[in-house]
């Protein structure tokens, strides 16, 4: 497989002030298909001199006609972005499938959910509103919700279309202008999508986008002066540098940085009805994923039932090169794979309950079988560290206190689920539980664009999807008028 049928924009420019234009430093970066390990291409290696020069277009355009484009049309225009993905489904869905090795479907999937965050955030533009607010007897008081200006969004590689959706569309829908700096592991579709932005009438200089690596590319973003905020997706150690950069310049910043989700399945809950969400939550993108389960947390009763019926499932799921779109791809590179394979020796003293096939698997490929191991204290590694590959681990409790307490233990608080019939025990554990979002018999809402994400602890702060994430990305103002 090869690139060639689906490009339509050169991988190894950058796209400032509208125009695709070679990094300052003449240089590239290996473009490596994680199905295989082989170079399939070139990506620009952006730097100081890019990003300076993205920066200069973004707030020349937020100063010129960005800034006086009215909330409407600039809804329009992302209406318009959506539909022009809608129609390259398949052909965003190849390039994320072999850039970032996870199963066709899935990377198609993605693709939808990028039409539709911009067709969420299009329609949202002109409905986001200030407030008047009741005030001495003379005076009128009212809100404006105004963007920051130039905001910047550094993503990672795991879910690239998702992530562009949720940030760079609520920026744009709310009057920003972005200088993108797409995971140096997968940046096509973060290209591709700022060529479609060019073809449904984004000004030059709206979305900037500036490949290469997080410490040069990446670095010179979040330390610049010249953003108003920084939006950044992935691991815990960068987001902290990140928030220390930022901190230099008094720039806010929103923190999307993973966890360790639990699911928590009671003695009544429908077990049937659990199963898939137990294993695809933790198995799908190779567990890849900041919102994966990772954690499955079983009252005693079930216990043994819940991790024999997860072992059947775990011993169906069939791993290979994203383009046999089986159940689950490789990792997105040698070094995830060693991390992973890491956490797995970790787990040799573990009962192993089940683990997935290999099929069709090329050497070069950084592949590793899904594996759940069952029986695991909540203070073990495995219960307690982002692992980011295809890893669960079976937890047994006794009674909700328990429960609560080991859902609690870990330093993340991003996503969890309770499975149970009772309904006054899904409300006491919806507020128990520390998290950003909790599911009640289901994981994951089917992705909910429309509802507010992020973590406490070390997971981030900060929301993004839905409404919440519009406000995030403008700055309220109080104008209190005297009259008399
Ligand atoms: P990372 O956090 O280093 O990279 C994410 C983004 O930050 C990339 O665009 C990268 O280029 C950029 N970056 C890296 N260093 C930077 C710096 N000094 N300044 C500015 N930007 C910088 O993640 P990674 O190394 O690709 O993956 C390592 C771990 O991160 C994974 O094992 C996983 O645990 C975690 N991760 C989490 C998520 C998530 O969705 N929460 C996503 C990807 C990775």
């Amino acid at each position: 497989m090869t690139l060639d049928n689906d490009l339509w924009f050169d991988p190894a420019k950058c796209l400032i002030n509208g125009e695709w234009v070679a990094p300052a430093s003449g240089q590239v970066l290996p473009l490596l298909n994680p199905s295989n390990g082989e170079q399939i291409g070139e990506i620009a290696r952006g730097g100081q001199a890019d990003v300076d020069a993205a920066i200069d277009a973004a707030r020349a355009a937020f100063n010129g006609a960005w800034g006086r484009t009215p909330a409407a049309e600039r809804g329009r225009i992302l209406a318009r972005l959506g539909r022009l993905v809608e129609a390259r489904v398949d052909a965003l869905g190849r390039l994320e499938a072999l850039d970032v090795g996870k199963p066709l479907k899935q990377a198609r999937a993605d693709a939808v959910a990028l039409a539709r965050y911009c067709e969420f955030y299009g329609g949202a533009a002109d409905k986001l509103m200030g407030e008047t607010i009741p005030y001495l007897d003379g005076y009128t008081v009212y809100t404006l919700r105004e963007p920051h200006g130039v905001t910047a969004h550094i993503v990672p590689w795991n879910y690239p279309m998702q992530i562009i959706g949720r940030s760079v569309g609520a920026a744009l829908a709310a009057g920003n202008c972005c200088v993108l700096k797409p995971a140096e592991d997968a940046c096509l579709t973060a290209l591709a999508f700022a060529d479609l932005a060019k073809e449904a009438g984004l000004p030059d200089g709206v979305l900037n986008v500036v490949p290469g690596l997080g410490a040069e590319a990446g670095a010179a973003l979040s330390e610049h002066d010249g953003i108003d905020h920084i939006s950044f997706t992935g691991s815990v150690a960068t987001g902290s540098m990140i928030q220390a950069a930022a901190a230099k310049h008094v720039k806010p910043v929103t923190l999307e940085l993973g966890g360790k989700s639990p699911q928590l399945v009671f003695d009544d809950a429908d077990i049937g009805a659990a199963l898939p969400f137990l294993v695809n939550a933790g198995i799908q993108n190779a567990g890849q994923t900041c919102s994966a389960s990772s954690r499955i947390l079983v009252q005693r009763g079930v216990y043994d039932e819940v991790v024999a019926r997860m072992a059947e499932r775990y011993a169906g799921l069939r791993v290979g090169p994203a383009m046999s779109d089986l159940d689950l791809g490789p990792l997105i590179s040698a070094k995830q794979k060693g991390l992973v394979e890491g956490f797995l020796a970790q787990g040799a003293d573990l009962e192993t309950a089940a683990q997935g096939v290999l099929q069709d698997a090329p050497d070069g490929g950084n592949f590793v079988c899904p594996t759940l191991f069952s029986g695991v204290a909540a203070g073990h590694a495995l219960a307690r560290d982002e692992i980011f590959g295809p890893v669960q681990v079976a937890i047994p409790f006794d009674d909700e206190e328990e429960a609560v307490a080991i859902a609690n233990s870990t330093d993340y608080g991003l996503v969890a689920s309770v499975w149970t019939d009772q309904g006054a025990r899904q409300m006491r554990l919806a507020r128990a539980i520390r998290a950003g979002q909790v599911f009640i018999n289901n994981y994951g809402a089917g992705g909910g664009v429309e509802l507010p994400f992020g973590g406490i602890g070390k997971s981030g702060h900060g929301r993004e999807k839905g409404f919440e994430a519009l406000y995030g990305f403008t700055t309220l103002k109080t104008v209190a008028a005297l009259h008399g």
